[in-house]
């Protein structure tokens, strides 16, 4: 049974979807005015391993994420650079497409873009005027009045008799409340503009998302995730958007999930405080996938301390389930009929139950690559065995302990950049090449030759190793 943690009530619940067999998600996607840093990615990766577990159980997932392409933000970089707006939101989003491909995030079923998607939003704004939830003002903006949704907190907990008495200064004199935020803004000179009912404007950042995934997903589905940042205010007024307009305070998002920071030396990351890493620049120093298996070596809701001795810790973890990967395949091709396998198997079994009954609790990675390693661990052991000529080959009862181990590796997501990388296995074949000329060179006690080529492949940063069933190799 699948139970996650769902921030709108504070507890583990079971997971009920809408509609039977299926899931559908709504993730709040970026604002693309910069290169997506290590923090923007960490909710991405995660909903990534939750859709795959989500498909596994046999649910049909559809999975929206927008991206922000109308925003203050962007306007300024564009008044900066002299380029249109839909400059730096394209360019940012193939960033962010580039970034993303490298984590192998896998695509959403459909990116909505603020800008396509006007019509939609200024007919919810309509509703919600019509309604009295908003109201307009002479100059042609249009604010949500949250005094009029009596449930407006319940996601964050927050009182708006607090909130009130928290806000000292009164920022904007036309606000009926100090809370009350834009869902339109009436255009500026030189931004961007769309006409509407109340004049020529753009719309507010909270309402597209409403409009989004009550256009995409109806108005009633199943999860609704983001960063912890977004619980409030944003996603606190998306709820107040959404289920005033479709007039159900059960309806919209059933179950919100909200991942942890993401930290460097445990203060949170932000531009200012110069501690800002972008995905692109950590690829250079690191593969996409070991990015990948940092991230989800932590549960989505704690937070996640960033530095590089962590990173090259998740290298070197992740190098020794591919090590255990490189023996599956090299067994693989084996043949052998006996029952040497058969503990293995039904222990390959348990771990994958184990695994999954990790993920069942409120996706719980960490755990899960445990019972990862636990299989890495006793594949290993077959592996020497059956290597040092110790025990007999068993294809059959071996097949299932690897088919346990693929199907593990597919939830992370991890071993799929080589099949990505798209060399037709080039490599493999070099290197039986480049291996066969040794032995070739060993046979003929052409010492000289074996040893140029063991030594250039070391500088290569491979290794050879010699077994009983002829020489393999591995990256160092
Ligand atoms: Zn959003």
């Amino acid at each position: 049974m699948l139970k996650v943690y769902n921030t709108l009530t504070r507890e583990k619940e079971e997971f009920v979807p809408v509609k039977q067999g299926e899931a559908s998600i709504y993730c709040c996607g970026v604002t693309p005015y910069n290169h997506p840093h290590i923090g923007n990615a960490r909710p991405f990766v995660t909903w990534d391993v939750i859709r795959r577990y989500l498909a596994r159980k046999g649910y049909k997932v559809h999975y929206i994420q927008n991206f922000t392409d109308v925003d203050d933000k962007i306007i300024h970089a564009a008044k900066q650079e002299g380029v249109q707006w839909s400059d730096i939101s394209g360019r940012y989003i193939k960033s962010y497409f580039e970034s993303m491909d490298a984590l192998n995030v896998r695509h959403a079923d459909l990116y909505p873009r603020v800008s396509e998607t006007i019509p939609d939003i200024i007919g919810m704004i309509g509703t919600l005027v019509e309604k009295g939830y908003a109201y307009p003002l002479e100059n042609g903006d249009v604010f949500y009045s949250v005094e009029k949704f009596a449930g407006y907190g319940k996601l964050s907990g927050r009182k708006l008799e607090d909130m009130q008495a928290g806000a000292r200064v009164e920022v904007d004199g036309r606000k009926h409340h100090p809370m009350d935020f834009a869902l339109w803004k009436s255009a500026k000179p030189g931004e961007p503009f769309w006409e509407s009912p109340w004049g020529q404007g753009r719309p507010g950042w909270h309402i597209e998302c409403s409009a989004m995934s009550l256009k995409y997903l109806g108005e009633t589905f199943d999860f609704h995730g983001g960063g912890s940042d977004l619980v409030f205010p944003h996603h606190e007024n998306e709820i107040a958007q959404s289920q005033a307009c479709i007039g159900d305070e059960k309806g919209f998002a059933h179950y919100w999930l909200h991942n942890g920071f993401i930290t460097i030396r445990n203060e949170k990351m932000s531009k200012s405080k110069n501690n800002f890493f972008t995905v692109k620049d950590i690829l250079r120093e690191f593969p996409g996938e070991v990015v990948r298996f940092f991230i989800l070596q932590t549960h989505y809701r704690s937070p996640l301390d960033f530095s590089e001795e962590r990173l090259q810790e998740a290298r070197t973890s992740l190098g020794r389930l591919e090590n255990t990967r490189a023996c599956i395949k090299e067994l693989s091709k084996l043949q052998g009929e006996s029952d040497t396998a058969k503990e293995l198997a039904a222990k390959a079994g348990e771990l994958l139950a184990a695994f999954d009954e990790a993920m069942d609790d409120d996706f719980n990675t960490a755990l899960a690559i445990s019972q990862m390693f636990a299989l890495s661990k006793e594949i290993n052991v077959y592996y020497q065995d059956v290597t040092s000529g110790g025990k007999a080959f068993d294809a059959k009862n071996f097949a299932v302990a690897a088919k346990a181990y693929e199907d593990m590796a597919g939830i992370i997501g991890i071993f799929e950049q080589e099949e990505a990388g798209g060399d037709d296995g080039l490599v493999e074949k070099l290197m039986e090449l480049i291996i066969g000329i040794r032995q070739d060179a060993r046979k003929e006690k052409n010492w000289a030759v074996a040893d140029r080529i063991r030594d250039g492949l070391k500088e290569a940063g491979i290794v050879l190793e010699d077994s009983k069933n002829g020489v393999r190799w591995k990256k160092a």
